[in-house]
């Protein structure tokens, strides 16, 4: 080991906050274990009971018709397309209810960048949740859906925000952000919000008083430059706001419909960026494990490289399944992976608060 990256672990053991150039060493030169042993130990001073959280909830994509085209999405359709759709106020009603019944306390509401779709229509999907479900937490809009409504309906990003929370909106889902570079943005989202507005969405969020996650969505042909940047954006934002719950990093599913293709990345390699997202972002508290894009087996191990929760249950997932990534489970198996990984499971509901 050189003695550089031997003094980059000594200062994470120290509990001292490493710079961009530490985190790039880390990432290429330090092993997966050396990774996974420095992440358990911040794990470990964030949270020190050996628990694992998870969420009964279910992703509602309300629409699948989008003008943005990504050249890694395999869900949107055109509107003229077999398959597109936009959910009824009566179906996602049904589906809010199918979820409080299976023990669900939140729902992700998220959806394609329909031209289509009125104001009213958000606002009316927001209030009618509430009126009927006054107890299940609402995350919904990403980032690039907040920018499009600002654009489309002539209303800045704060008034946006207003109107949606006076609906009943509770929290940001901090999706759309794949790789926060305008390098990696032109060439696989060229269409959709930059990284200084997914940023910007987000910071007025939080001086709302509106939380949110942050996500990335990696190996999507990016250099790992870009992931320490990325890592870096998000923590310099939480520095300022402190908004963030939760960090959940991700892989690019390349299957389906998807026109981006590039091998996919290593189970390695997804567990190496966990365990430095871990490590670098030490001033977010939570950072979830993608038991949905890795499979439950190395979502298992990933709680020993820095990961404390586990995601939801998931009731319904539409967009990485379009990718054809197809692994499922219930919470009686979620429960299991996280005892059998030596870690005591805990329901926790979308803030991070005892369901
Ligand atoms: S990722 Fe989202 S914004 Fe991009 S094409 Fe798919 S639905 Fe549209």
């Amino acid at each position: 080991m050189g003695s550089d990256l031997q003094q980059v672990f000594s200062d994470i053991a120290k509990g001292k906050r490493i710079d961009k150039a530490a985190a790039l060493s880390l990432l290429l030169n330090a092993s997966p274990v050396e990774l996974g042993f420095l992440a358990q130990e911040r794990r470990f001073f964030h949270h020190p009971e050996p628990a694992v959280t998870y969420i009964i909830d279910r992703n509602i994509n309300y629409t699948n018709i989008c003008e943005t085209l990504c050249a890694f999405c395999a869900f949107s359709r055109a509107e003229s397309e077999e398959g597109a759709y936009s959910l009824s106020i009566e179906d996602l009603l049904q589906k809010v209810k199918e979820t409080v019944e299976l023990g669900g306390t939140g729902i992700l509401l998220q959806g394609g960048h329909n031209p289509k779709l009125p104001f009213s229509y958000y606002l009316d999907m927001l209030s009618a949740i509430k009126r009927d479900f006054p107890d299940i937490h609402i995350h919904a809009f990403s980032p690039p859906e907040i920018v499009f409504f600002s654009n489309s309906f002539g209303m800045s990003v704060p008034e946006v925000l207003s109107k949606l929370r006076e609906a009943g909106l509770q929290s940001l889902p901090g999706g759309g952000a794949e790789i926060l570079t305008e390098k990696s943005r032109k060439r696989i989202a060229p269409k959709k919000a930059t990284t200084e507005e997914w940023l910007g969405v987000m910071e007025e969020a939080h001086r709302l008083g509106i939380p949110s996650t942050a996500t990335m969505m990696f190996g999507a042909g990016e250099g790992d430059d870009e992931i320490v940047e990325h890592l870096d954006r998000v923590r310099s934002l939480q520095d300022r706001t402190g908004g963030f719950t939760a960090f959940i990093p991700w892989t690019y599913q390349p299957g389906g419909r998807a026109k981006l293709k590039v091998e996919k990345a290593s189970y390695t390699k997804y567990l190496k960026v966990l365990a430095l997202s871990r490590i670098y972002l030490d001033n977010i508290k939570n950072i979830q494990a993608s038991w949905l894009t890795q499979g439950l087996d190395i979502g298992q191990v990933a709680l020993h490289f820095g990961a404390n929760d586990l995601g939801s249950v998931m009731i319904e997932e539409n967009v990485v399944r379009a990718a054809g990534c197809s692994h499922r489970t219930n919470e009686a198996e979620l429960r299991e992976v996280i005892a059998t990984a030596g870690f005591a499971p805990k329901k926790r509901r979308t803030l991070y608060e005892g369901a």
